[in-house]
Order: structure tokens, then C-alpha cells, then sequence
């Protein structure tokens, strides 16, 4: 299998991490590349980066303005007086406001709060190198894809919070969507993306909300007590000639391998109904037993069966890497995931 990373993408270090309260080291450190990338080149993978694609091809995704942002906005938040060294919001722009005729400011305090959803996404001066590099793997390997293949994104930073103009919960290019979006383009008549990832994939959720040609499958902790808290119920089921194609499968927390394949294999069968002609898979390691996060309890083998069961689907996929923080594990359970799948 193609893989598909480029060392740049090293270079995005955020530092800011809020967490209840309190200021701790962001976790969606370098790292975490670095383990997955050694799993890669233990399997003898042969890995490429891929050219860094035009800004229109952002742009089927993203909107021009939220792209302007996160590329430029560093340096005018580096000519604030007395700022810190990484863009994060300190407000933003409430639902009333937003009823009463809010709008974009020209200023980047509000901008960051404007383009942003939480404080989880801090924008340092090597961001956009990083996430530009990340969203190209993703585009090649769709093209990958779209000519039949499978390929593996390491995508990080990751994507799946990302909203058409929004960035949250790490993400800021959906690197998922964009592939997704890519293998329509290419001619792939239905797209299923397929979220194993432990928080819900409320970004490409959002990003495809009111569409029926890309089927949104996320399988995921309980949102009432877990990121992104507010959406990934199961009673969303997407808007408009979307209605249906969105299908959220919530676990109770402590969930293990039983029930989270369980609802793996739920999502499988309204692929395989949807009739897809390709997949995207958001595959995060963050529902590990062995996570800090500790929201559900997969072992190394329930992520092995994961990989048999989705790559039983028979269908070209594009495997794009989302969360996974305990940096001693996600290598081997990336092993185990791609090995099966490949099987
Ligand atoms: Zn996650």
C-alpha cells in the first residue's frame, strides 16, 4: 500500500492545550507522526510526498476566506502588540450575535475566534506548511483511489473536526473531505467515508450535511461527555436531499471491542446498501484501551479485525489518519489495522 507523508508536516508543534480548566501541552505533537511513520517503513511500505495541490482544489472543500486565515493569519497576529506565539481565540462570536447581524471583523483577534471552534487549534508560524503538506496526501491518495488502489494518508495534523470554515479539536484542513470531494471529482458517483476515529467526525459530517452522493458514517464516544460535546447523536441523520446520509453511532463510554465492531459492522452494511463506489476511512487509534483519553476500551486486535472487516468491503479506499495519542501503541495498531485491511 501507498503512503503517502511528508516530513514538513513536522514542522506544526502547537504547544497551547486547555483542558478543564487547566493549561496543559497540547498532545497532537510531531511525535506521533514519527511512530507512525517508523510502522510504515517497518511494513516496508514504499512512501511518497505528494505534490502540494492547487488552491482551487482547497477550495471544493474549504471556503476562500477560512483559507486566508489559517495561511496569512500568523503574521498579522504577530504584529499584535504583546501576543503570544500561537494564534488561539479568546472569544467567539455567539449565536446571538451571529442572529443579530454579526460578521467576519477585519481584525485577527476576532478572526480567530470567527474561524475557529474551540481553543484546540492553536495556528503557530509552521502551521500551514504542516496542514497544506497533510491535505495533499489525502488528494493523492484519492487519486490512488480513483484508479483502484487503496493508499494511506498519514495525515497530521489530522482533519475530521474541520468545518468548511472552521477549525477545532486539532484539525484544520478536513483532509477526509477533501478526499472524499476529490473522488467525486475523479468520477466516483458515491462516496462513503467511514470514521472509526473515537470522537465524532462532526467536521466532514458538517461538510457533506445536506448531500446524498457522500454517505458520513461515524462511529464514536457518547458526545454528552466527550469532544465535540454538542453534535454526533444518533438522531442526525443530515438536512435537505442529505437526509439519510448521515449515520452517527455513539457508544457508551468504556465501550470495547464487541460493541465498537459491532457498530463498525452497522456502518459497513449501510455502505455496502449506499453502494459506494469508494471509501474514505478517518481511521483514528484514539479509541484504544491503552489512549489517555481512555473514552472506550479497543485492544490491538479489536483495530486488526477493524482492518479485516472494512477492507472486507472490497472497495478502493483512502485511509486518512485522524487521532491516536499515546505515541508507545499507535504504531503497532497501525500495523495490525493496515496488515488486515490489506489481507
Ligand atoms: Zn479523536
Amino acid at each position: 500500500m501507498q503512503v503517502f507523508w511528508d516530513p514538513v508536516q513536522l514542522a506544526h508543534a502547537p504547544v497551547f492545550f486547555l483542558q478543564r480548566g487547566q493549561l496543559r501541552r497540547n498532545f497532537e505533537v510531531p511525535a506521533r507522526a514519527e511512530a507512525l511513520l517508523e510502522a510504515c517503513q517497518a511494513m516496508g511500505l514504499a512512501i511518497t510526498a505528494a505534490r502540494l495541490p492547487p488552491r482551487a482544489m482547497l477550495e471544493t472543500v474549504h471556503t476562500p476566506a477560512y483559507l486566508d486565515f489559517l495561511q496569512h493569519g500568523h503574521a498579522a497576529w504577530q504584529a499584535l502588540p504583546d501576543h503570544g506565539a500561537e494564534i488561539v481565540a479568546n472569544i467567539h462570536p455567539a449565536p446571538e450575535m451571529l442572529a443579530n447581524g454579526g460578521r467576519l471583523p477585519s481584525g485577527i483577534v476576532g478572526q480567530a475566534g470567527w474561524f475557529t471552534a474551540d481553543a484546540a487549534c492553536p495556528i503557530g508560524p509552521d502551521t500551514w506548511p504542516a496542514i497544506h503538506a497533510a491535505a495533499a496526501g489525502a488528494l493523492a491518495a484519492a487519486a490512488v483511489v480513483a484508479a483502484g488502489g487503496s493508499a494511506y494518508a498519514l495525515a497530521r495534523p489530522p482533519g475530521h473536526h474541520a468545518y468548511a470554515a472552521r477549525a477545532g479539536g486539532h484539525c484544520y484542513l478536513n483532509n477526509a473531505a477533501l478526499a472524499a470531494q476529490q473522488l467525486r471529482a475523479l468520477g466516483a458517483a458515491r462516496v462513503a467515508v467511514l470514521d472509526i476515529d473515537s470522537h465524532h467526525g462532526n467536521g466532514t459530517k458538517g461538510i457533506f450535511w445536506d448531500r446524498d452522493d457522500v454517505l458520513c458514517v461515524s462511529v464514536h464516544a457518547d458526545p454528552n461527555r466527550y469532544y465535540p460535546w454538542y453534535v454526533g447523536h444518533e438522531d442526525e441523520r443530515g438536512g435537505g436531499s442529505g437526509a439519510g446520509f448521515t449515520l452517527n453511532l455513539p457508544l457508551e463510554f468504556g465501550t470495547a471491542d464487541a460493541g465498537w465492531l459491532e457498530a463498525i459492522g452497522q456502518g459497513i452494511v449501510e455502505i455496502f446498501r449506499f453502494r459506494a463506489d469508494a471509501l474514505v476511512v478517518s481511521l483514528g487509534f484514539d479509541a484504544s484501551q491503552d489512549e489517555p483519553l481512555a473514552a472506550l476500551a479497543v485492544s490491538a486486535d479489536g483495530f486488526a479485525r477493524a482492518g479485516a472487516a472494512i477492507g472486507g468491503l472490497r472497495l478502493p479506499a483512502a485511509i486518512v489518519q485522524e487521532g491516536g495519542y499515546n505515541i508507545d501503541i499507535i504504531g503497532r495498531l497501525l500495523t495490525r489495522f493496515l496488515t488486515e485491511f490489506a489481507g
